[in-house]
């Protein structure tokens, strides 16, 4: 199991790709009625957001001796 440290930067993690692709395609986009001009933007951030949280989630299993015992 990974630890509670883990699993919250999964999460944060999954939740800023959802909001990626609610974003990027354009049936969602339609549905949220933005401006593809706004939708570009705001999924760029939410890709932003994601890879940071990514390189976290690996930061955090090279120092976290719970996350290494599992791995
Ligand atoms: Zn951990």
């Amino acid at each position: 199991m990974p630890c509670e440290e883990y699993e919250r930067l999964k999460s944060g993690y999954k939740s800023e790709m959802r909001q990626y692709a609610q974003f990027t395609y354009s049936e969602n986009r339609q549905l949220l009625g933005t401006s593809d001009r706004k939708s570009k933007q705001i999924a760029k951030a939410a890709m932003e957001r994601a890879a940071l949280k990514s390189k976290e989630m690996m930061w955090h299993r090279a120092t976290c001796e719970a996350c290494q015992k599992e791995a």
